[in-house]
């Protein structure tokens, strides 16, 4: 029988807390969400290592420290309402969930999401909503959002994300290469985008109408 628990404080401390995420707020959510659970059952003694994992369909959920970095530059407080672009196994909306008020989820492939919506509901992050689409469109139903998180890797900045961020709101987004991306952090001010890199990153690609074309 493994600690899952143990395993998920030696990340927080190894992983996290080690390489600089500080924000208490965030290393709470990372010991409230259960990783082990959203990954598949025969990588599951894998599930706090410091790698990416599969989780089927080509896909991956992504490393927990690029998890940590990303939701930290996002500085939630709590009240927000929050855009994920990629919910993938949903383990980053999840995290979201613990952090802002509302979470908004768009996942591409129909099977991951129904999987993530389900395994959200089971473990309780009530506060999530996920649907099928294309997300370089954003979701304009619930907009403008605090927050806006793109967890695959784009080709551009889709401008439909930055019409749909509130003022003084943050999107955080891998953009690149299909192999290398820059992490950055833009926010809007008024009719101003400020932009900051972050480093550099690596994640699946983000396919739709303003981002890569399928098959890439
Ligand atoms: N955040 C996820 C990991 C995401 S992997 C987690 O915590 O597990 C990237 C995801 O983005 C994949 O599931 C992929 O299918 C999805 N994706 C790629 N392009 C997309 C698009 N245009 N809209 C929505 N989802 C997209």
């Amino acid at each position: 029988m493994i600690d899952f628990q143990a395993e998920r404080e030696q990340m927080i401390n190894e992983q996290l807390i080690a390489r600089g995420v500080t924000d208490k707020r965030v290393l709470d959510a990372f010991r409230r969400v259960p990783r082990h659970e959203f990954v598949p059952i025969q990588y599951r003694d894998e599930a706090y290592v410091d790698h990416p994992l599969s989780i089927g369909e080509g896909q991956t959920i992504s490393q927990p420290y690029m998890v940590a970095l990303m939701t930290e530059a996002l500085n939630l407080a709590g009240k927000e309402k929050v855009l994920e672009i990629g919910a993938g196994s949903g383990y980053q909306a999840a995290i979201l969930s613990c952090l802002a008020r509302d979470v908004y989820s768009v996942e591409r492939l129909p099977e991951l999401a129904l999987e993530a919506r389900e395994r959200l509901k089971r473990l309780g992050f009530n506060n999530v909503e996920v649907k099928v689409g294309d997300g370089t469109l954003g979701w304009d139903e619930f907009a403008p959002y605090d927050a806006i998180i793109v967890t695959a890797g784009a080709n551009q900045i889709p401008n439909l994300l930055l019409q749909q961020l509130s003022d003084g709101g943050k999107l955080v987004i891998p953009v690149g290469s299909i192999w290398f991306q820059n992490l950055r952090l833009v926010t809007k001010s008024g009719d101003e985008y400020l932009e900051e890199s972050l480093g550099g990153c690596r994640f699946v690609p983000l396919i739709g109408e303003y981002g890569w074309k399928e098959g890439v």
